[in-house]
């Protein structure tokens, strides 16, 4: 099987390459507004302008405009030639993706803007064509299939086309043949970090699924609560790290606008913020990889973010009820990336033979797993549910991943223990995400019930092989 996977990788530039990187990004950067602008002034990339003539904005005819030589003559654009031509090509081929997607929508009746402007505070990436020195590749005569490659890489660096060598933090195998790179500054553009995702075609092992079946139910108390009773923790940030997040929004907020220093400042505070992302999604990462491993089939709820959260504060005309209570909760509903989660499952778990299937989730959680009774008034508070009907009690969260699981029509059947997923997981393994399971020993732990006893079935699930 033949799958496309993409390594991130952290890059540590040099001042001098870290400038160089950016007024790459803003050569792009200025090439797709250009092309953008355009597009708005003379109308579809295929059509007719305002004077009845074929316009001819699209990637196929701008390319052609875009060669490097060209530019070098003019001195006003002479500056772009930092980037490479294939960059520019990308940044139109994606601005072509952008109105198409628009007129599609258009067509459809949604309501939506045209494609914007790419913006100096977070539109800093460039893509370019990737050929790599990866083995394999290289002919007996010492050529690479007629392909140059352009980007050389060992453990300490990688060597990007006009950029030179980059030292990066190289933290796994990159196989297969390369197909791209993006360069990408994430976390604010003064203090962000620097990251290369390099794409790669490569030959995988024929998966087989693991067996038995689980359900996720995402939750505001209990962040990701399995059927079978377990728990995944995501810690929320540490007390200093909230001190500082706030200390840092705090002096934002007191500069005075337009400064310096609130522009450090709010570099900052972008900072801290990214290195939190960071950390929850390098968990939300683990905690997938473990679930695909160990179970084939993964019923999840079919979540719709803005049907949990759009009441809290309501209109003038119709004030919100309880709206403060409610906004800490949904400060609790987007501490996890739900959608991230998901699509990390969803890729993870084709790549390993199983799938995903979205359940949707109304009443699952006001429904009892035992008798199917649907009642509110079961749920006695954010963890406690104890069914009017029957008298059956669990975990609030637990309780709606039964259901889930029950809607979705899978059938919990033997599933593997965690030793044995690791090891029919070692065709499948991810460079830096290899499943390893006593790291994962910590990210599930039995469900706390109210009464400070643990749900039985657990201590057996998580004993590592
Ligand atoms: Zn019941």
């Amino acid at each position: 099987m033949q799958i496309i996977r993409t390594y991130k990788l952290r890059l540590k530039p040099t001042r001098e390459q870290e400038s160089q990187l950016r007024q790459t990004c803003a050569a792009v950067r200025a090439v797709y507004n250009a092309a953008n602008e355009q597009r708005r002034l003379y109308g579809r990339p295929q059509g007719q302008d305002a004077h009845g003539r074929d316009s001819h904005f699209s990637k196929l005819n701008q390319s052609k405009d875009l060669s490097l030589r060209k530019l070098e003559r003019d001195p006003d654009l002479a500056w772009l030639s930092i980037a490479q031509a294939d960059s520019f090509i990308y940044a139109l081929e994606d601005l072509d993706q952008a109105w198409r997607k628009f007129f599609d929508n258009l067509r459809q009746g949604v309501s939506c803007y045209p494609p914007r402007f790419r913006s100096a505070v977070q539109d800093n990436s460039f893509k370019m064509r990737a050929v790599s020195n990866a083995k394999g590749k290289q002919s007996k005569k010492g050529h690479f299939d007629g392909r140059r490659p352009n980007i050389i890489f060992n453990n300490r660096g990688v060597r990007l086309p006009k950029l030179g060598w980059i030292s990066w933090l190289k933290h796994c195998r990159i196989r297969g043949d390369l197909r791209t790179a993006v360069v990408t500054c994430e976390g604010g553009f003064a203090s962000g970090r620097w990251y290369i995702c390099i794409t790669s075609k490569i030959d995988i092992a024929d998966p087989v699924p693991a067996g038995g079946a689980i359900s996720i139910d995402l939750g505001a108390a209990i962040p990701i609560a399995l059927s079978n009773g377990e728990v995944a923790k995501i810690p929320p940030p540490s007390n200093k790290t909230t001190k500082r997040i706030k200390r840092a929004q705090r002096a934002v907020s007191r500069s005075k606008r337009w400064s310096r220093r609130r522009k450090a400042r709010a570099a900052r505070l972008a900072a801290l913020k990214h290195k939190e992302t960071v950390r929850v999604h390098c968990k939300l990462h683990k905690v997938s990889r473990m679930l695909v491993n160990r179970f084939g089939t993964i019923a999840i709820e079919d979540l719709k973010v803005s049907n949990m959260t759009r009441s809290a504060m309501g209109t003038a005309e119709d004030p919100g009820r309880n709206a403060h209570s409610n906004a800490a909760r949904n400060q609790e509903i987007f501490s996890i990336p739900k959608h991230a989660f998901r699509v990390y499952l969803e890729y993870k778990a084709a790549a390993a033979g199983g799938e995903v299937i979205a359940v949707n989730a109304t009443h699952t959680s006001q429904t009892c797993a035992e008798c199917g009774a649907v009642d509110k008034r079961s749920r006695q508070s954010q963890t406690q549910f104890v069914c009017v009907a029957c008298g059956h009690r669990d975990n609030v969260s637990t309780n709606a991943a039964t259901n889930i699981l029950a809607k979705s029509g899978a059938v919990a059947g033997p599933r593997k223990t965690p030793s044995e997923s690791r090891r029919g997981s070692a065709t499948s393994s991810i460079g830096h995400e290899a499943p390893s399971c006593a790291a994962f020993s910590d990210e599930l732990s039995p469900v706390e019930a109210d009464d400070g006893s643990t749900t039985p079935d657990t201590s057996t699930a998580m004993s590592c092989g």
